[in-house]
């Protein structure tokens, strides 16, 4: 399978550019690529670039999560992510491999996204919804571990759903507090 990267010139050339796998997983050539003369007229900007987006494996999973500089995009990686086609996989990674914890958050995300998805829109899948909710709650600790991560609007919909308990950031009365300290400083030194 070959990997490559189309770059449209405004001259009317496109070069293709082959990548690996993992560097078109990663986006590790971009800025290269962004930079690279048309090979045409050497012309460094481009009217369109299309990415090779490999398809998501263990191996690939893996490897993002032992490293934090690595994304399969800037953001939004829980959303992309958050597809029933990859909850085995996501499965498999958190139950049977070391990954970071700031990785294992995402995955976590991607699963309570998955249920916010299929509870708030005209399209709710039960079955989807039960099947994912039956995985968390097996791995408890881990979305509790994730919960300062997760969004909240997410944790809203979701947490009831796995049978934990969603306590609003506006409720919570610690760091709500703390946040409100430093604004009131903040506007004493501003004034
Ligand atoms: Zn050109």
């Amino acid at each position: 399978m070959k990997y490559e990267y189309q770059k449209a010139c405004k001259c009317g050339n496109v070069d293709s550019i082959e990548v690996t796998r993992k560097e078109a997983a990663f986006g590790l050539k971009e800025k290269e690529i962004w930079s690279q003369e048309c090979s045409k007229c050497g012309n460094k900007e481009f009217t369109s670039l299309s990415h090779p987006q490999p398809e998501f494996k263990t191996d690939l999973l893996i490897e993002w999560g032992n490293n934090a500089d690595y994304f399969f995009m800037e953001q939004d990686e829980d959303l992309m992510l958050a597809d029933e086609k990859y909850i085995d996989l996501i499965l498999e990674v958190l139950d049977n491999h070391q990954i970071l914890s700031q990785k294992r958050n995402v995955l976590i995300e991607a699963l309570c996204v998955i249920i916010y998805d299929n509870n708030v829109s005209e399209e709710n899948n039960a079955d989807l919804t039960d099947r994912v909710a039956k995985e968390l709650k097996k791995r408890k600790t881990d979305v509790l571990n994730a919960q300062d991560w997760i969004m909240d609007y997410i944790k809203e919909v979701s947490f009831p759903i796995i049978g934990i308990e969603y306590v609003s950031k506006k409720t919570n009365s610690s760091e709500h507090k703390e946040k409100n300290n430093i604004w009131n400083k903040l506007k004493q030194i501003w004034n």
